[in-house]
């Protein structure tokens, strides 16, 4: 016996493959998705994997969890230090500036792809995962955040995701916020010994960051905080009633939570997420918010920015649950061809096929077989016509098409020429 196994691999912890049963879903989320951020007038832009670290560091805040904690960081061959991205939002703020998209411009952008966090791999949390974003700037009113929202929420409607809540809060001005902070260390300090370890440390780092903490035994301490929405400025009040009054008027239902505050720094004024409680812990399927101070901090002008993005795994997780669409659709039909001479001339006749009819899903017999087999092959694609190709066909110019899925299936023998309008009127929706 050999005992020198070879080594077989296995992918990074955290880092998934999309294996085809999944990937209808995956499929059908990002058209509906793209569909709907386009007829909101979003246009698509598409960005690196990776940029300076100094640039997340700069956006998203030193001492947030992704930071400290959840970056692939590297130095490239020259030195320079590197981090594959774990949001799209620093990016592409950063490549507005570098392009100068946002000189007394309104710009409505979305983007697609993977993010990277070194996260505790569990059930809709892994270590590269997926968003779509949107992002929105030079528009510094409320109805630019109430449109944002609108769009998620006819997103959710188109994909048939019903068991979400919109929740909403408003973190105020950098101002406001910063006397929030005293009131919230003094709360907290009287309280330290009911906070957990990560909270202790937050207290001096990051003390908003305490109210977005999971942990069980930290909740009735949050409960009982000072709220943030007590201590709002009076613009953002005014912005976030506003806000209010837009999502009432045009019926979307939101839960206001004061303890909402979102684990990235660059945040102001408007924050919100989607929930749900039907994913168990990980139950936040698109969070976002507005980013006012953001694009001058990056070295930009002053121009008000607000976004979200959407957490593709956890969606996909939701429509699969909710039997949201099948797997891919089976062949229309499948070409057998038997014999040498048939087999040479198969490849010829599929282009054709393919050539008149770009719809048609046709799929080949390869690796041979016999007329057996092929037909077995055939029936188990799903196809609803097997093509036949012999010898005798080849030599007539003709080809003959059996029904696979008809009770009473008798084949008949068409010319070559006639087979495109054959299938064009056998399959309505070939016509185009
Ligand atoms: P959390 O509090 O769950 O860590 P977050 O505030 O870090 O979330 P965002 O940076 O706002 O998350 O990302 C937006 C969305 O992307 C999340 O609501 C979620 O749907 C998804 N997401 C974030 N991190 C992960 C991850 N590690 N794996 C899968 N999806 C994720
Ligand atoms: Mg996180």
């Amino acid at each position: 016996m050999n005992t020198l196994m070879t080594k077989q691999f296995q992918a990074i912890r955290g880092m998934n493959d999309i294996l085809p049963a999944e990937s209808a879903h995956w499929q059908l989320l990002e058209t509906i998705t793209r569909e709907v951020l386009t007829a909101y007038g979003y246009q698509e832009i598409r960005l690196p994997l990776v940029e300076k670290t100094e640039l997340f560091a700069r956006s998203i805040g030193e001492v947030t969890d992704i930071v400290e904690k959840e970056m692939y960081t590297f130095d490239d061959r020259n030195g320079e230090s590197l981090t594959l991205r774990p949001e799209g939002t620093a990016g592409c703020v950063r490549a507005c500036i570098e392009h100068g998209l946002l000189h007394n411009q309104m710009q409505r952008l979305w983007y697609a792809g993977p993010m990277f966090r070194y996260e505790k791999p569990q059930k809709g949390r892994y270590r590269q995962f997926h968003q779509i974003g949107a992002e929105a700037y030079g528009m510094a009113g409320p109805d630019i955040d109430a449109e944002l929202i609108a769009l998620t929420a006819r997103l959710w409607r188109r994909l048939g995701i019903r068991e979400v809540t919109l929740q909403l809060n408003s973190l105020g001005s950098s101002a406001a916020r910063a006397a929030y902070r005293e009131q919230l260390v003094a709360y907290f300090t009287v309280r330290q010994g009911e906070l957990d370890e990560d909270s202790q440390r937050r207290l001096r780092t990051n003390p908003l960051r305490i109210l977005d903490s999971k942990h069980p035994t930290m909740q009735a301490v949050i409960a009982e905080a000072p709220s943030l929405l007590d201590h709002l400025d009076a613009e953002s009040r005014i912005h976030f009633e506003a806000l209010q009054g837009l999502l009432d008027t045009a019926g979307i239902a939101y839960e206001i939570n004061p303890r909402l505050v979102r684990g990235l720094d660059y945040y102001s004024q408007t924050v919100f997420e989607w929930v749900t409680d039907t994913l168990g812990a990980q139950g936040t399927i698109c969070a976002g918010g507005r980013y006012d101070g953001l694009i001058e901090q990056l070295g930009g002008q002053a121009v008000p920015g607000i976004g979200f993005a959407m957490g593709l795994e956890r969606l996909v997780a939701m429509l699969m649950a909710a039997g949201q669409a099948g797997a891919d659709p089976a062949p229309h039909a499948y070409l057998i061809a038997v014999g040498d001479t048939a087999q040479r001339a198969a490849l010829a006749l599929a282009e054709r096929l393919r050539d008149a009819l770009p719809a048609l899903r046709l799929r080949m017999n390869c690796g041979g077989g016999g007329f057996k087999a092929q037909f077995r092959r055939a029936d188990h694609s799903g196809a609803r016509f097997a093509l036949i190709l012999g010898e005798d066909e080849v030599n007539a110019g003709a080809l003959a098409i059996k029904p696979l899925r008809e009770s009473r299936s008798e084949q008949l023998t068409l010319s070559q020429d006639q087979a495109a309008d054959w299938l064009r009127t056998a399959f309505e929706n070939l016509k185009n």
